[in-house]
């Protein structure tokens, strides 16, 4: 009886995200530390897979920033070595992963956080994260055939 009340206290819509362990990450060998950390958190990896990203696919990826001074940086960045491509499913995935990553800027990351943890540089943050189900949903699409995902 309360084991059935408290079951559905504080639930959390599941939900499936983007997450990426970037260049950076992948040639500082951060990627297993990464993934333990996720494993450790709980959220269930449905795909995954070492990417290199096509200069094209990087362009959309990062679509609203071409604007930015910053965008032929953070493409060829990007596309500068392979990524971990992640597809990651759990309750309330997309923000819970943001806040694992911590904050864009690794100034301003704190301590537990990826970023907070392994990364001085804003333009080399070590991961990525969609940051709303239409990005999510975009994101995975992009990185990911249907096939590449466990059901
Ligand atoms: P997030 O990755 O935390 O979602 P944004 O979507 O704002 O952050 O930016 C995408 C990526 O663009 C960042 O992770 C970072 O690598 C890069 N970036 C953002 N702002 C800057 C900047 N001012 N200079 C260089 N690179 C930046």
């Amino acid at each position: 009886m309360l084991a059935g009340k408290y079951s559905t206290l504080g639930a959390m819509p599941t939900e499936r995200t983007f997450a990426m362990i970037k260049p950076d990450g992948v040639r500082r060998g951060l990627t297993a530390e990464i993934l333990r950390r996720i494993e450790l958190k709980g959220y269930r990896t449905v795909g995954l897979k070492l990417y290199q990203i096509p200069r094209e696919t990087a362009e959309s990826h990062y679509g609203e920033h071409s604007a930015k001074p910053f965008f032929g940086e953070l493409v060829d960045f990007i596309t500068s070595g392979p990524v971990v491509a992640i597809a990651l499913e759990g309750e309330n995935a997309i923000a819970g992963w943001r806040s694992m990553m911590g904050a864009t800027n690794p100034a301003n990351a704190a301590p537990g956080t990826i970023r907070g943890d392994f990364a001085t540089s804003v333009g080399e943050n070590v991961t990525h994260g969609s940051d709303s189900p239409e990005s999510a949903q975009r994101e995975l699409a992009l990185f990911f055939a249907e096939g590449e995902l466990l059901k």
